[in-house]
């Protein structure tokens, strides 16, 4: 770029921050231009305690999460959802990473939880595939479409105990490409893991199909 370029190119910046300045996407204060997290989210998170970032689910499927679905995290990750912050999949993707690099987890393949065709055309954009995508990237690995969702439940992220929640996603999902994922190590990516109900659905689906083994990593869990 010319220099007279590079000038233009910087006020325009300049004058984009000054209209949209960028906020910290957990805490949602400014944060100065270039830092998605501010410097006080940047020491808070992640918040899991290392020795806890690993939880065993009901039956026994292992699952990763880096932060507390509470507080700032949880206002976080209903922005992202429901807001159109679609970029924060990048900023979350960084503590998956860091998650996944600190607890020493390997995976042939790599897929997510998917949303039912409804939801997907009313928010635009699957969460969850978005955060699998920035892992499988990074990682070099493969991201594939594993699952499928063929039923149409309430959304989980109101109320429901675990047997609610059980009976709400038994049957909900269905595998594909099974030729693909048969014999092989399979990470299942997440945005947030409450009860467990969903992730071991769709565990057992992919185990169903002929997955050697299934892993669960969510950005965020409940704090018990
Ligand atoms: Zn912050």
């Amino acid at each position: 770029m010319s220099e007279i370029g590079t000038v233009w190119s910087k006020l325009w910046d300049s004058f984009l921050e000054l209209l949209y300045p960028t906020r910290c996407c957990f805490c949602h204060r400014l944060s100065g231009k270039g830092k998605p997290v501010c410097k006080f989210c940047r020491e808070k998170y992640p918040d899991v305690p290392h020795e806890q970032q690993e939880q065993k689910l009901r039956d026994g499927t292992k699952c990763y999460s880096p932060l507390y679905y509470a507080g700032d995290v949880r206002r976080s990750l209903l922005r992202y959802k429901f807001e159109n912050l679609s970029g924060y999949g990048a900023i979350y993707g960084e503590f998956l990473l860091k998650c996944l690099d600190e607890n020493e987890i390997s995976c042939d393949s790599i897929t997510w939880v998917p949303l039912s065709r409804a939801r997907l055309r009313r928010r635009g954009y699957d969460q969850a595939r978005l955060l699998a995508e920035v892992i499988a990237k990074a990682k070099g690995i493969a991201c594939e479409a594993y699952l499928k969702k063929i039923r149409n439940n309430p959304a989980q992220s109101g109320s429901g105990g675990y047997e609610a929640r059980r009976a709400n996603a038994a049957g909900a999902y269905r595998s594909r490409q099974e030729e693909k994922l048969a014999g092989k190590s399979i990470l299942l990516v997440d945005d947030i893991v409450t009860t467990g109900a969903t992730a071991m659905e769709c565990a057992r689906t992919l185990r169903k199909a002929g997955a050697k083994s299934v892993t669960v990593l969510t950005v965020a869990r409940r704090k018990d």
